[in-house]
């Protein structure tokens, strides 16, 4: 009974430790509402794994958001928890993108900020994808 309770113990922390390290999911952010449909979006691209739509403050003349369909908060969550076709799905559909946006030729950027250092404002993975003219440095200093 007692190594019961302590075994009991040691999975809780366990469980509490590892909610801690990763972030949890908020069903309410706003691509998570976009994916159920109950704000309206610009829709660019959209298959089993990913949606792809305008963003609503384009930082350059082709500015696009493509998310995957599953709740990942971010990349760490994404390469850690995603099964490998969610993975494939959601690099497929990039490129997919730039292809209906005719822009795979000419090149283009894509972008993912992660987390607090990276600026990420909306918790839910996504990739930018900006193109249409010639784009600047990289990361500004
Ligand atoms: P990030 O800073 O990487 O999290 O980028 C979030 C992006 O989402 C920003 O570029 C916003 O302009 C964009 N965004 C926020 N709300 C919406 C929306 N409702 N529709 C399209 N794009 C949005």
């Amino acid at each position: 009974m007692k190594f019961f309770l302590s075994f009991k113990k040691e999975l809780y922390n366990l469980v509490l430790k590892k909610k801690k390290i990763e972030k949890m999911y908020d069903q309410n952010n706003i691509f998570a509402k976009i994916l159920r449909g109950e704000i309206p979006y610009k829709k660019v691209y959209e298959d089993k794994f990913v949606l792809a739509f305008h963003d609503i403050n384009p930082q350059a003349k082709i500015h696009v958001l493509v998310i995957p369909k599953g709740a990942y908060v971010d990349l760490n969550d994404f390469s850690k928890n995603a099964k490998n076709d969610e993975i494939a799905g959601l690099i497929r559909g990039l490129g997919e993108v730039a292809k209906i946006l005719n822009i795979a030729e000419a090149g283009y950027r894509y972008l993912g900020n992660n987390g607090k250092d990276g600026g990420q404002e909306v918790p839910h993975l996504h990739f930018h994808i900006f193109g249409g003219e010639k784009l600047g440095k990289m990361i500004s200093k």
